[in-house]
């Protein structure tokens, strides 16, 4: 059986952390796909474009490549807008499927906003990874804090909240939890506790202990 493990979510809710040591513990690949829409949202903002621009969001989608997704450019606060704005658009969304499709193939966790829901819809297990939106801002804050990056906690939960809003309110593909997901609410879970959980739910789905 290939095993696939979809991880969806809003923004700073631990999916991350988790995808990857379910990925380690299991010794499958991992893609963090929101890497792909902050490449996208990085190639508009080099071109001089808007991350709105719906066309200059669709060719940037078209030329990226897979080296394009070890760019040190791809987190903080203009990376996170810019992504969430070409991640609206469609023929973005479509652009990026093939791929990750394909790298779901052969067994992998991928983690995202429609994994469950569009891009692997059979997958094997299906998480939604989530969290209270303070608890999500004060982690978002302490990562920045740790990276040198100066922002205000209530300027963090604001710009979290756009985020997910718009995520969320979008036609395409927008961020929800699939029928068949398991919740997972990490607002009380440290990360050690948010694996041994995980893990706990994937073994119960694929029927080993
Ligand atoms: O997961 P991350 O916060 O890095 O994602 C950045 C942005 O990319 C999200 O806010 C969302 O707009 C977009 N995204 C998406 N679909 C995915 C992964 C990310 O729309 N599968």
């Amino acid at each position: 059986m290939t095993l696939v493990i979809a991880i969806d979510g809003p923004a700073a809710a631990g999916k991350g952390t988790l995808a990857r040591r379910l990925a380690l513990a299991l010794g499958l690949a991992y893609l963090d796909t929101g890497l792909l829409y902050r490449v996208v949202g990085r190639r508009v903002l080099d071109a001089g474009a808007a991350p709105s621009d719906p066309a200059a969001a669709e060719t940037a989608a078209h030329a990226l490549v897979v080296t394009d997704l070890a760019r040190t450019d791809l987190r903080g606060p203009e990376a996170d807008q810019a992504s969430s704005l070409v991640a609206k658009v469609p023929g973005v969304r479509a652009a990026l499927l093939a791929f990750q499709r394909g790298f779901a193939s052969k067994g992998a966790v991928l983690d995202g906003r429609d994994i469950g829901t569009v891009v692997v819809p059979n997958a094997t297990v299906k998480l939604f990874v989530t969290a209270d939106l303070s608890a999500r801002a004060r982690r978002r804050w302490l990562e920045l804090q740790g990276r040198g990056i100066a922002a205000s906690l209530a300027q963090v939960e604001a710009e979290l909240q756009a985020r997910d809003a718009r995520d969320a309110a979008r036609e395409a593909a927008p961020l929800r939890a699939a029928a068949d997901a398991v919740v997972l609410d990490t607002t009380t879970l440290d990360a050690d506790a948010a694996f041994a959980r995980g893990l706990e739910i994937v073994q119960s789905r694929v029927g080993f202990a």
